[in-house]
């Protein structure tokens, strides 16, 4: 029994087959998924499958890339959204120096807002970072005491990942980490402590080894899960283990019956 921490199941990648995605899932022992929105319209469909499927949980949440066109009437859509039953966390958010596509002191600011969005109605977040680790960091310490989050997808190194765990938040290997070659998220996966991490599909991005390439699904998530227990030497069965309790514990799955 697994949870895929991160989907975006809402995608068009899914419209022609979204039911059968779902049921194959299920048939591997994937028994939650939290699945994530990262704008308005996302956030909302996110928020609509999460009501068809009782074991979908939504986020909602606004990313970086949207940051020049954020308004304060989105802001306040989104906090409407929050305040829905079956949305457990605020996200996707963060900064994204990768694509660029908002000015950086624009995605600074919104992911600030949206921080501070997160103490005021004590919800955990989930983080989007690329190639902006040190601002990242930055500002998680500026903004984020006390509370909860995961870095999704996390790419980098044991040394960013020892920072993002000192600031209290978890750590989520997704496809990437199936790679032969990606030497310094193994070592990650090695030394993460099992009860902060865990694992995700971003699908329906970033498929594991050796489906690379290819559309990714939920289902997937277990070949995370194998391919961490490997490197650390232990059962999968015990990652399995340890990472459903953990997102049980960040999104305070409380509602979920299996
Ligand atoms: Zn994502």
């Amino acid at each position: 029994m697994v949870i895929d921490s991160h989907a975006h199941l809402q995608s068009v990648d899914f419209d022609a087959d979204r039911a059968e995605v779902l049921e194959r899932s299920r048939e591997a022992g994937v028994i939650a998924i939290i699945n994530v929105g990262y704008d308005l319209p996302s956030s909302e469909a996110a928020l609509e499958l999460a009501q068809s499927y009782q074991h979908i949980y939504a986020t909602a949440g606004i990313q970086p890339h949207y940051a020049a066109e954020t308004t304060q009437q989105d802001l306040e859509r989104l906090r409407t959204l929050l305040a829905q039953p079956k949305v457990v966390a605020l996200g996707e958010i963060g900064l994204d120096y990768y694509h660029d596509r908002s000015p950086r002191p624009l995605q600074q600011e919104l992911f600030r807002i949206q921080l501070r969005l997160a103490h005021e109605l004590q919800l955990p977040v989930v983080i989007h970072s690329r190639e902006a680790q040190e601002d990242t960091v930055r500002i998680l310490r500026e903004e984020a005491q006390g509370l909860r989050g995961v870095m999704h997808a996390f790419s980098g190194d044991w040394a960013y990942a020892e920072q993002c765990l000192d600031i209290g938040f978890f750590i989520s290997l997704a496809g990437p980490v199936t790679f032969p070659k990606a030497l310094e998220l193994h070592e990650v996966a090695r030394r993460v402590p099992l009860d902060r991490l865990l694992i995700e599909t971003d699908c329906p991005y970033l498929s594991p080894h050796p489906f690379r390439g290819r559309r990714n699904e939920p289902t997937r998530v277990t070949l995370v899960a194998r391919r961490i227990a490997e490197l650390r030497g232990i059962a999968e069965e015990h990652v399995a283990q340890a990472t459903t309790a953990n997102t049980r514990a960040l999104f305070d799955l409380s509602g979920l019956s299996v």
